[in-house]
């Protein structure tokens, strides 16, 4: 089991909603009780200020046109992601998640997400690839002359526009979110790649890229949601380039359960059971 990040355990407690102390109580109302995804589901708890986060076995790709199932899959995500959150908590980069509770559930801050994924890519891969013409495997910083590190685009949550493409200024000028918020986002992928690149390197895993969301908590602080796993990262094995990730399931690369498997044991240390 995992313990409390330092700010939680020190944060106040909050009771009902209607206690005013939230400056983003009015959404707080209106949220629905249930929010059911394609790989996790979300519920509240009896503290108002977090959710219950259940990891499931589907998987799907391709904007859900390609849909599974993987045995295992909500209990290796749901450890591997809140081991890496645990780690990021520890030093001060702020997530979601407070404790797991089960092998597929995690109690995490209730957030009001931003309608946005960021994309962190140190490698060219996947969408990136495609859309430029570009081959795979390219490392950003040589491509940019070490210009940039990383790159980080911005796609807006749209099912029905399937997650579009656009710009910070686009974010910004639409008020999805505010150039502080933007700026704070920015500075915490930035970090979180560092710690992710640091972390994974030892364990002879490159990290290619990967895809995080972030909300705001009750107190209004931005906090990365969401999951860090196979599902949302690439992790190319050191050497050999072997693909980790769901791009096994992606590209019909067979052994997926097997090389999730394999990733739990490298970044859980043992079966989370
Ligand atoms: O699809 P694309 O190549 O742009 O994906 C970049 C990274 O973001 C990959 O690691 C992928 O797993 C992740 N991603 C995600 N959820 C999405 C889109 C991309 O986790 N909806």
């Amino acid at each position: 089991m995992v313990g409390l990040s330092n700010d939680i355990a020190h944060s106040p407690k909050l009771g009902a909603p209607s206690n005013g102390q939230s400056t983003r109580e009015h959404k707080w109302d209106k949220r629905s009780l249930v929010i059911r995804g394609k790989a996790k589901s979300v519920c509240t708890t009896n503290e108002f200020d977090r959710c219950r986060m259940l990891f499931h076995d589907d998987m799907t790709a391709g904007d859900g046109a390609k849909k599974g199932t993987m045995e295992n899959k909500g209990r290796i995500n749901c450890g591997i992601s809140a081991k890496l959150m645990t780690e990021l908590n520890s030093i001060n980069i702020p997530t979601h998640f407070i404790e797991q509770t089960s092998p597929v559930t995690q109690i995490v801050h209730r957030l009001d997400m931003i309608p946005l994924e960021f994309v962190c890519r140190n490698v060219v891969a996947g969408s990136m690839a495609e859309r430029l013409g570009l081959e795979e495997g390219a490392s950003i910083a040589k491509l940019s002359n070490n210009v940039f590190p990383c790159l980080i685009d911005v796609h807006l949550k749209n099912d029905e526009l399937h997650d579009p493409l656009i710009s910070q200024d686009i974010a910004q000028a639409l008020n999805i979110v505010s150039e502080k918020d933007l700026n704070m986002i920015v500075s915490l992928t930035h970090s979180i790649n560092y710690f992710l690149q640091d972390y994974m390197k030892p364990k002879n895993i490159e990290v290619i890229d990967f895809k995080l969301e972030f909300g705001h908590d009750v107190e209004n602080k931005i906090r990365l949601g969401d999951e860090i796993t196979p599902d949302s990262c690439r992790f190319w094995e050191i050497g050999t380039g072997r693909k980790m990730d769901k791009d096994r399931f992606r590209r019909n690369l067979g052994l997926v359960e097997e090389t999730y498997k394999e990733l739990e044991y490298t970044i859980v240390g043992q079966e989370n059971s």
